[in-house]
């Protein structure tokens, strides 16, 4: 007679019995989806003359099927210029893929880093890779029919979550107010505002009405996405101080670490930064200098989720809180295994492209119970594909 407490179900006998299983990548689709946005709209850099408003974004999907019948998808983007560049870099090294175990993702993510390191290793070459390197850690969750959270080690199974996409430059106040007001009635949990305007007179006026609005102790970040030269940020920085702000983002150029360092050091409100680098090693500079509170890093830009996990190691290890940029489909996991609470960016805009819907409950967005990151493109996302590529054959 068996004991109750030593029975093993034969299924799962059979799972942990003999050799582990091997796999082999056989076919790689990489393809070019343009998402038009609503309305064009503008940050610091559009009213600095730098940058034009922004219409649309380039994404770079990578799809990848094994021998044993797994299937792992992730993406890469691109705001402005860069996409078309991206996509034929993904596809000059997508066939380094075939024929690897998609287990060892990190040989295969410094294999793909060789293959177009005469391009260097960060900025385009690394943002090529990312799409593959997502694709493969979505694959190894969806076959450990687990939430890629759930795989990395989840430390909460929701995370905090404010918005941008409510106070851009290109928003009049009255509509900020307004976009404020009803983000809270869905449920939002802190709200961000973007500045660096040459006028820093508009940009207090507009801190000050969305503060008066939110009342006391409800979450505010501002953006300046790099617009303020060291001086500016300092008396700036120095008079938002009265706003009692969650963060202040990218007052200086994201290449500055000895300003933001100073900056962090001066300030008592937190210092935000690190959305426009492309490598772990950019995020260790930040790190290593103290240039910031809270590090934002970007999977899709810093080459995926292999790279985004040792600077989340590293930012903790050094007691930095983490904000990840953007793609919160692939954020929320990652910031959901980090061990401080840190908050999400909510974007809306991506969800034409996917068939399924975050939810978000009590300011916090939970972690979706589907294996992998749980997204499946749409129907939609397929008719503003421009290019695809296939590599080896579908098995
Ligand atoms: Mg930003």
């Amino acid at each position: 007679m068996i004991e109750s407490n030593l029975y093993i179900d034969p299924k799962i006998a059979s799972m942990q019995a003999g050799e582990a299983t091997t796999d082999a990548i056989e076919w790689v689709k990489v393809s070019l989806t343009i998402l038009p946005l609503a309305a064009p709209i503008s940050d610091a850099k559009v009213l600095t003359g730098r940058q034009k408003p922004l219409t649309e974004i380039a994404f770079i999907f990578a799809e990848i099927r094994t021998r044993e019948g797994h299937e792992g998808i992730g993406f890469g983007y691109s705001k402005r210029a860069g996409g078309p560049g991206m996509y034929a870099h993904a596809k000059e090294i997508a066939p380094v893929l075939l024929g690897e175990d998609p287990n060892d993702i990190a040989k295969i993510f410094n294999k793909l880093l060789w293959a177009g390191a005469s391009m260097g290793r960060s900025g385009m070459t690394t943002q090529a890779i990312a799409p593959f390197d997502i694709a493969l850690w979505d694959l190894k969750a969806k076959r450990a029919r687990l939430p890629l959270a759930k795989l990395l080690g989840a430390h909460r199974d929701s995370v905090q979550c404010y918005n941008t996409s409510g106070g851009y430059l290109s928003t009049p106040l009255e509509h900020v107010l307004e976009n404020v007001d009803s983000s809270r009635e869905n449920g939002i949990g802190g709200i961000k505002i973007k500045v660096g305007q040459p006028d820093t007179g508009i940009d207090f006026k507009r801190v000050k009405a969305v503060r008066e609005r939110l009342g006391e102790g409800f979450p505010l970040m501002v953006d300046a996405n790099q617009q303020w030269d060291r001086i500016t940020a300092q008396r700036f920085g120095r008079s938002l101080e009265q706003f009692d702000l969650t963060w202040i983002e990218e007052p200086l150029d994201a290449y500055d670490i000895e300003g933001h360092a100073a900056l962090a050091a001066s300030l008592d409100t937190a210092i935000a930064t690190g959305e426009m680098l492309t490598s772990f090693g950019e995020h260790a500079q930040l790190l290593n200098n103290k240039s910031c509170d809270f590090i934002q890093p970007d999977a899709p830009r810093v080459g995926g989720i292999t790279p985004f996990l040792q600077i989340m190691q590293q930012a903790s290890f050094q007691g930095v809180n983490l904000a990840p940029h953007f793609a919160m489909e692939i954020h929320l996991h990652l910031a959901a295994a980090f061990p401080q609470e840190p908050w999400l960016e909510h974007f809306e805009w991506l969800e034409p492209m996917f068939n399924e819907r975050l939810v978000l409950k009590n300011g916090r967005m939970q972690v979706p119970n589907r294996p992998g990151l749980g997204f499946t493109l749409s129907e939609q996302a397929l008719a503003w594909t421009v290019a695809t590529e296939e590599f080896g054959k579908r098995p």
